[in-house]
């Protein structure tokens, strides 16, 4: 296999590219018995840009797909590696939660689609042949996908930017080594600051990446779902600063602030403008009495 077209190596037959529209990273990795795809794009046109750039690269077929989360942008393009698109087709792993989430009867994917369309000019066509197809290999804890020569294991380890983020890590044939790789989804983001979305988690996130990090060696290159590759302090920060919104949102909330003046009120290591979600998803969880994380 040889580099093509704009794919980092980032470590040996580890191909990571940035696409756009939202500057989600596509990460395939090169097993003696296949490809793994790592997230999918926004749509099947899109995920077909990924097959036929990989046709390029590499003879050895896309045998598995997984989806880091349930965001449009990681998973509207699984239709172009199943059945019909893509012979023999490819397995698509995610977390349990996405089952329902991106059933086709789902509403809420319409709506979304709808929206989407006036946003971007290509989506409007490019959503027209849109498909969705949930993962079928579903992951509670954690899974393990062989690749012949090397492993990836997939980990639930708790909520944070959704419920169903899963922590991917690379391993080779010695259990006991750091992993090379990790893939982070938008648990870590570099190309702008966490993604606290309407399905976020922000009370519950900073122990998840606890979790994440007690996996990772000092040498383990960290891939976001957005943006250039960072290292395990740089995760550790990230976590920092997380923690830091989850702790002024809990004093906030004790000290009789309103929701909507908490934005104002606080001192936020975010722009307080990325907190608008972070901020009413914090204060439903600590109304409802959802202080501790489940998991
Ligand atoms: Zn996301």
């Amino acid at each position: 296999m040889t580099t093509a077209g704009d794919w980092d190596e980032t470590a040996e037959g580890v191909f990571r590219k940035r696409f756009e529209p939202c500057d989600v990273t596509v990460t395939a990795v090169v097993g003696s018995e296949g490809v793994a795809v790592i997230d999918t794009r926004c749509s099947p046109a899109e995920a077909r840009e990924i097959k036929e750039q990989l046709r390029h690269m590499t003879a050895a077929p896309v045998r598995w797909v997984v989806n880091t989360h349930a965001h449009f942008d990681h998973c509207w393009g699984n239709a172009e590696f199943v059945a019909a698109r893509l012979t023999p087709p490819a397995r698509i792993w995610g977390h349990e939660s996405l089952a329902a989430q991106l059933d086709p009867a789902n509403p809420l994917l319409a709506a979304l689609a709808d929206e989407l369309r006036t946003e971007e000019p290509r989506w409007a066509t490019d959503l027209l042949e849109l498909d969705f197809v949930a993962p079928t290999e579903l992951v509670r804890d954690h899974a393990s996908i062989d690749l012949g020569d090397r492993r990836l294991e997939l980990r639930f380890l708790g909520r944070g930017h959704t419920d169903g983020d899963l922590w991917i890590l690379l391993t080779g044939d010695d259990p006991g080594a750091q992993p090379t790789i990790a893939l982070a989804g938008d648990l870590v983001e570099r190309s702008g600051p966490p993604a606290f979305g309407d399905d976020s988690f922000p009370l519950e996130w900073a122990a998840t990446l606890d979790r994440a990090l007690s996996a990772l060696g000092p040498d383990t290159i960290v891939i976001p779902g957005h943006g250039d590759t960072v290292s395990a302090t740089f995760v550790r920060d990230q976590r920092a600063a997380i923690d830091a919104v989850a702790q002024e949102i809990r004093r906030l909330h004790a000290a009789g602030v309103p929701m909507e003046a908490a934005a104002h009120e606080g001192s936020w290591p975010i722009p307080a403008p990325c907190l608008g979600w972070a901020i009413a998803r914090g204060y439903l969880a600590l109304n409802e009495g959802r202080t501790n994380p489940p998991h």
